[in-house]
């Protein structure tokens, strides 16, 4: 087999060229495809929905990794039309595994190395929809990569763990009762009781210490005519906190805010998360431990990065569903500019090449 045609800048360009959104992976999934059978590899597809599973085996007994790519890029709009771009670097995520892949070829000895390459991240379904299809049902370990951008790590520099943040949005449906504007009395009014709600949700304190945040970001309650008492109301916050108990607990306080400052005027919350709750980052520690050690043997010192952190990732639905899974997650320096999101991010695709070394090193260890 010849490492050339695998090469990960030349992956990630040709990737580059077919952005495709979540769950609509087609060209992506045959890319990645394709490149697995030239390996020799069997391929299964269609696992949660578009995503992609093979494994290279090895002849003694021991344990099943998983090394997990995501694959689907962003919307946006530019010039009135609508544009899909991949501007969180999933195309590089695909083209590292698909390289680190090649390099495994013939070097695992015992366990199996699980290569999934998962659909719709960004939607934050394409993990709990392949749980659902039973990617999970054999893993024991979960590693997990994602570029930087330059405000989180130097390029060239790879950080052992990425802390990922929970978050969710609430939606809160309010309900009152409509009248005339010249009678108020007769009347609840929810925009009345999403001012107290919000007001009550920016009293609330959480330790200082930890990093939260809840914030009203949508209300929308008018009365069909300017007269009128609206009865009707929708509020929506977006919610965020470090860690998965932090999380519930600001959940509890949030609600029971909304629910007692909208009752003073007589109006009815119902308060949902429709998209559930992303999880926050939950590592082995010790194998984030092995990791960093892989990375200075590997690349020198110097090149060990600080652990980064802010943002959500649906890979955190593995731990939460299979409690027995043993994750781990790189941050791999990119030199991402100006940011990940950002329809004109750019990046330096030769830093990928450290990223694949540091995975296949780690993969060797457990595996070899
Ligand atoms: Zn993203
Ligand atoms: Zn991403």
């Amino acid at each position: 087999m010849n490492l050339d045609n695998f090469d990960v800048v030349n992956m990630r360009s040709e990737l580059h060229q077919i952005p495709e959104l979540g769950f609509h992976e087609e060209k992506t999934s045959d890319y990645v495809a394709k490149k697995l059978e030239e390996m020799g590899l069997k391929v299964t597809r269609g696992i949660g929905k578009t995503g992609v599973v093979a494994y290279i085996e090895g002849e003694e007994p021991g344990p099943v990794v998983m090394l997990r790519a995501d694959m689907d890029a962003l919307p946006f709009v530019e010039d009135g039309k609508e544009v899909c771009i991949h501007a969180c670097g999933h195309d590089c995520h695909t083209a590292m595994v698909l390289a680190t892949a090649a390099r495994m070829i013939g070097k695992v000895k015992k366990g199996k190395l699980k290569l999934f390459f998962q659909p719709a991240e960004e939607t934050l379904r394409g993990a709990l929809e392949s749980i659902e299809d039973g990617v999970l049902n054999d893993v024991e370990m979960a590693v997990g990569a994602h570029i930087r951008p330059v405000q989180d790590i130097p390029a060239g520099t790879v950080c052992a763990a990425v802390r990922h943040t929970s978050s969710t949005f609430m939606y809160v449906d309010l309900k009152g009762l409509a009248a005339h504007a010249s009678r108020p009395h007769l009347g609840r009014s929810t925009v009345e009781a999403s001012v107290l709600a919000t007001a009550a949700v920016n009293a609330i304190w959480m330790n200082p210490g930890q990093a939260w945040s809840a914030k009203v970001t949508s209300i929308s309650c008018s009365a069909s005519a300017p007269n009128i008492i609206p009865d009707r109301g929708q509020m929506i916050l977006d919610i965020r906190a470090s860690t998965n108990p932090l999380m519930k607990e600001l959940l509890a306080k949030v609600e029971a805010a909304i629910k007692s400052a909208t009752s003073i005027v007589g109006v009815e919350a119902t308060v949902s998360l429709p998209g559930g709750v992303i999880p926050a980052a939950e590592y082995d520690e010790a194998l984030v431990d092995e990791m960093r050690t892989v990375i200075k043997e590997t690349l020198g010192e110097d090149k060990l990065a600080n652990d980064c952190g802010g943002g959500g990732e649906d890979f955190h639905y593995f731990v939460q569903t299979k409690a027995d899974i043993h994750p781990v997650y790189i941050g791999v320096g990119a030199g991402a500019t100006p940011g990940l999101h950002h329809p004109q991010m750019t990046l330096d695709a030769e830093q990928l090449r450290v990223g694949v070394k540091v995975l296949e090193a780690f993969l060797r260890k457990k595996l070899g």
